[in-house]
């Protein structure tokens, strides 16, 4: 089976990486994590040539995003974005997601890799569990919902 491998990434390297970006752009402490204003507003001034764009449901079929780091173009599809304005979860994860391809997965950080038929890729060299675990972090950093008391 191929697959896609990405260099190994931590959920520590991932956490620390986050952390260090929220404090960047002043949003170190905000508990609510304004995805889209992020990828619209901030993502253009941190990397120049970013590219995003919102495409028909038609044009995308079944994909919801996708991201190309090496251009640094992310497309979400019209509909996820739509939901994600109006603060569906899953929706703003996809979109969370996409910027952790964005940052992590320029192209010589993935190779195309074989694996026996009972191997299996390492969760930190998988690029989705990397990208899935950059997008929970995001919009839910650990550091502050340690310690968030429940009433
Ligand atoms: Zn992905």
């Amino acid at each position: 089976m191929n697959c896609y491998k990405a260099d190994p990434v931590s959920r520590e390297n991932i956490r620390r990486f986050i952390r260090g970006l929220k404090r960047k752009v002043g949003l170190e402490y905000e508990l609510y994590f304004p995805i889209l204003p992020f990828v619209e507003n901030v993502l253009p001034i941190l990397i120049p040539d970013f590219q995003f764009e919102v495409v028909p449901v038609i044009e995308m079929g079944g994909k919801h995003g996708e991201t190309y780091p090496s251009k640094n173009i992310m497309r979400i599809r019209e509909d996820v974005y739509l939901r994600a304005a109006a603060g569906e979860g899953r929706d703003r994860l996809t979109i969370a997601h996409e910027v952790g391809h964005l940052f992590m997965h320029e192209d010589d950080s993935i190779a195309l890799c074989r694996l026996a038929p009972n191997e299996q890729l390492k969760p930190f060299e998988d690029p989705e569990w990397q990208a899935d675990a950059f997008g929970g972090e995001l919009l839910a950093s650990s550091y502050l919902i340690k310690g968030m008391k429940r009433n």
